[in-house]
């Protein structure tokens, strides 16, 4: 049964399910963004995919159907019908990676800078990515990466292992912070796809949850790796539910467009680590229609394609409603 974007914003506005004991998923946790540390499960209905933390006590049970089917319900009133996907590396069809699980900054909404974990060897990633091609399963490549000392660094860390993976003949996207020549360097060294995650729209909010970090430069590194990357391979987060100013937010998805990148809008996780540091409130399933809806004015406006990604979340669409994909 597919499942239409009303029913996806529900799901995506709630955030959790809870499930019934033979469907606990015993894999590795996340280690990637706002969300690391948590327990997952992929949910398909029809062409549509959505992504769901495990939590007891959600509104949202998963129930067992005939066969490999299952059900996700509401108050026991059924609102979808689909399949469980298995997560490869920490999404389906995906061996989408954390290189440096720590970071320098503190954004108030991120639990990485907290959890302080490892940093992967190159060659650890690339023993990673082959054991994700033996499955058969895997489509592309994605890296994310936290800052360990400078972006500088991280940079240069991130390109060596992009090179190293040129190998496997997949696309390979990376989502790091910004740093002087990135873009280039990120290029040449065999890059398909950029992210650089703005996270908040809203410039008086930004300097609030993203101390330390320049929203300016972010955006001017987005303009130069609009130049260089072309039409529909550059990407950035941009984090709904922390009070931010819904024209700033919106305007501002527009300036995103306009400048050729492709805002992923995502509904605030609030991370049981960051509880209580900053306003964190899920967005209303309304909320989040409306602004996907902006979104797909913006992007059909400056032609841009939400529809091609070949690697990251626009690939994935686990998380968000993806315009030309859920509506
Ligand atoms: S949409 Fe992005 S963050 Fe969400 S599960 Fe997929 S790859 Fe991960």
């Amino acid at each position: 049964m597919a499942m239409d974007p009303v029913t996806k914003a529900r799901l995506i506005s709630c955030g959790r399910i809870e499930l019934p004991e033979v469907f606990r998923p015993e894999g590795p946790v996340s280690t990637a963004g706002p969300g690391a540390g948590e327990r997952n499960v992929f949910f398909r209905g029809g062409q549509s995919r959505v992504r769901l933390s495990v939590a007891e006590g959600s509104p949202l049970k998963l129930a067992e159907l005939e066969g490999d089917e299952v059900a996700i319900l509401l108050e026991d009133a059924e609102v979808a019908r689909g399949v469980l996907e298995r997560p490869l590396l920490h999404c389906p069809r995906q061996a989408y990676i954390t290189v440096s699980e720590r970071c320098i900054y503190d954004c108030k909404f991120c639990a990485v800078p907290k959890l302080s974990g490892g940093v992967k060897p190159k060659e650890r990633v690339v023993e990673m990515v082959a054991q994700a091609l033996d499955t058969g399963e895997l489509e592309a490549i994605s890296l994310t990466s936290g800052v360990e000392r400078t972006p500088e660094e991280e940079v240069a860390r991130v390109a060596e292992i992009v090179k190293a993976l040129r190998k496997f003949d997949l696309p390979i996207g990376v989502s790091v912070t910004p740093a002087e020549r990135s873009s280039r360097i990120l290029q040449e060294a065999g890059a398909d796809e950029i992210k650089y995650n703005v996270e908040c729209l809203d410039p008086v909010l930004f300097e609030r949850v993203c101390p330390g970090v320049s929203l300016e430069k972010i955006k001017a590194a987005l303009a130069d790796a609009a130049g260089r990357f072309g039409k529909n391979r550059v990407f950035s987060n941009v984090i709904v539910g922390l009070g931010e100013s819904e024209i700033a937010l919106r305007e501002g998805i527009e300036e995103l467009a306009e400048m050729g990148v492709l805002p992923v809008i995502r509904a605030v996780y609030p991370h049981p680590l960051r509880v209580g540091e900053v306003e964190m409130v899920r967005p209303s399933p309304e909320r989040l229609l409306d602004l996907a809806r902006h979104l797909r004015r913006a992007l059909d406006v400056h032609r841009l394609r939400g529809d091609v990604a070949e690697t990251g979340c626009y690939r994935c669409t686990g998380c968000d409603l993806i315009p030309h994909r859920d509506l």
